[in-house]
């Protein structure tokens, strides 16, 4: 099947946390012209934060036009777009206006954290983990819908009527790239609302009543991979159709061609997220981490194994930001290097709470191990080694639910340019970790789900010959690593919130 439209160039969007970006991508899976704008983001309150949509949505159809002035492609040359998109954060808009009611809830945000322990006090853990493969957190959408409906005047009123919709980043970049015409989301998406059931994948009932929050705000639910609508004709000439869309995540999974069981892969952005492919079955978690759905292409599921961490990339804008220790986040490699060791110094960034393994809402940040010979650099180099530090207890509790060893990691995100970073992660772990030449594979992932879904490519095993270079970082034994860790989970357990916090 040639492809459709005889164009040549796929788009694909990437709207995430810290940035949103419009990359053009070829055949061979090379990225032609990109172009990225900074997200802003509000802290109202302690642990709120808060993103505004009409700003997302402003600066990812400028970076759309962008993209196109740079790279000489027009919407003629679009075969096809693909979204990828910050998960879980949540935007409400009226039906008729199309106006968000309120800012969107960014998945860090925790101020829903008692509807999500109230969950939990009501015996409602294990039939929410049977459902949706998630444990009740203020990290997913549902509590964070119903927040809005508690909250902002008169929501609840106008949900019941009909006139609010509710949609994670994806569903409201559909709805308005579409002109209003498509309200729709995608399995993948869906499987992070905590209101959707990975088993019969269909919004689940019991999980919207308990919630209570009105089914006719939900979008519509597809696979990935197929046509959503088409960009309407006063944003792009052309109208291309839009064909793939997947969690930001999700997207990266397919982008490091993790089609098979096993097979895992890291992303070091503002948060970490680990996945890893357990194939047709859903793999229960001992270890605090989450099922979710991983591909949901090629007309059946593969689940995955997820743990997500808040806070990674994202200590470095606060050593720039707040702390204004540094001035560009890219110098923290060469700070971190100026140092031979932590020198017993550990930065545990609980900045909201702890995520996988841990999952403790109460714990907070700290930083432990000062003496008077402490400086920036020491300050530096705990926190890039905090994402390693991190990232292994994530793995480390994937192996022992899939019940395997992994021989190697794939990893992106903008922060595993971080060569400090990436090899402290190998000799950590005692594994290759496997960087792509392209670190957006998020872009790629969503590009490829736009290209199968329109024959611009043929099936799984071309993309894998499209997944470029990589370089390899390969471990190095070091017995200061094992005193490394235990310093480390010293930290994490002053971390702690409550006493009785879930602790390995
Ligand atoms: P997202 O998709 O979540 O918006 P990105 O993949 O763009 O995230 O990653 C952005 C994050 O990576 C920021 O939090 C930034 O601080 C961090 N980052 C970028 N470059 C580096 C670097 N060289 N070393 C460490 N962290 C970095």
């Amino acid at each position: 099947s040639a492809c459709a439209t005889g164009s040549s160039y796929i788009m694909a969007l990437d709207c995430g946390t810290t940035s949103v970006r419009a990359s053009i991508i070829d055949q061979y899976g090379c990225i032609v012209a990109a172009a990225s704008r900074a997200v802003k983001t509000s802290y109202p309150h302690p642990g709120w934060v808060e993103q505004d949509p009409t700003e997302i949505l402003a600066s990812q159809l400028a970076v759309m036009i962008e993209v196109q002035f740079k790279s000489g492609i027009h919407s003629d040359g679009i075969a096809a777009v693909g979204i990828s998109n910050q998960r879980e954060t949540t935007v409400v808009w009226e039906r008729d206006s199309a106006q968000p009611i309120c800012n969107a809830i960014v998945w860090q945000c925790r101020r829903t954290a008692p509807i999500a322990e109230a969950l939990k006090e009501h015996g409602m853990e294990d039939m929410i983990r049977k459902k949706t493969g998630l444990r009740p957190d203020a990290y997913f959408s549902a509590t964070k819908i119903a927040w809005i409906l508690e909250n902002v005047s008169g929501a609840r009123e106008a949900a019941e009527a009909g006139q609010l919709m509710f949609g994670t980043i994806d569903t409201w970049l559909i709805y308005n790239l579409t002109g209003g015409k498509v309200f729709a989301t995608e399995y993948t998406n869906a499987s992070r609302t905590m209101l959707f059931n990975i088993h019969t994948l269909d919004w689940d009932d019991e999980l919207l009543r308990i919630m209570d929050i009105p089914r006719c705000m939900l979008p519509d639910v597809r696979w990935s991979a197929g046509e959503f609508g088409r960009v309407c004709s006063d944003i792009m000439t052309h109208t291309p159709p839009i064909a793939g869309v997947a969690g930001d995540q999700q997207a990266s999974l397919f982008g490091h061609c993790c089609f098979a069981p096993g097979q895992t892969k890291n992303t070091y952005g503002t948060g970490c997220f680990m996945l890893m492919n357990t194939g047709e079955q859903v793999v229960e978690s001992n270890h605090g981490l989450v099922s979710t759905i991983g591909i949901a292409q090629g007309g059946s599921v593969s689940y995955a194994l997820e743990g997500s961490i808040f806070h990674a990339g994202s200590v470095m804008q606060w050593l720039r930001d707040r702390l204004q220790i540094i001035s560009d986040v890219a110098d923290t490699e060469m700070i971190a290097r100026s140092r031979q060791s932590n020198d017993g110094c550990y930065l545990v960034p609980a900045f909201t709470g702890l995520g996988a393994p841990w999952w403790d809402p109460d714990a907070r940040a700290l930083i432990w191990g000062l003496t008077s010979a402490s400086d920036r650099a020491c300050l530096v180099r705990a926190a890039c080694e905090s994402m390693a530090y991190q990232s292994y207890d994530v793995l480390r509790a994937m192996e022992a639910d899939a019940d395997i060893r992994l021989s190697s990691l794939s990893v992106d995100g903008a922060a595993s340019r971080n060569g400090f970073i990436m090899q402290f992660q190998a000799d950590l772990l005692g594994i290759p970790i496997v960087r792509s030449e392209s670190i957006e594979t998020t872009s790629l992932g969503a590009a490829f789900l736009a290209g199968l879904a329109v024959g611009y490519w043929e099936d799984r095993e071309e993309l894998e010959q499209s997944c470029g270079a990589s370089k390899r970082f390969e471990p190095k034994a070091d017995e200061s690593r094992a005193r490394d860790l235990a310093g480390w989970h010293a930290a994490v357990a002053k971390a702690a919130g409550s006493p009785d916090g879930a602790r390995e």
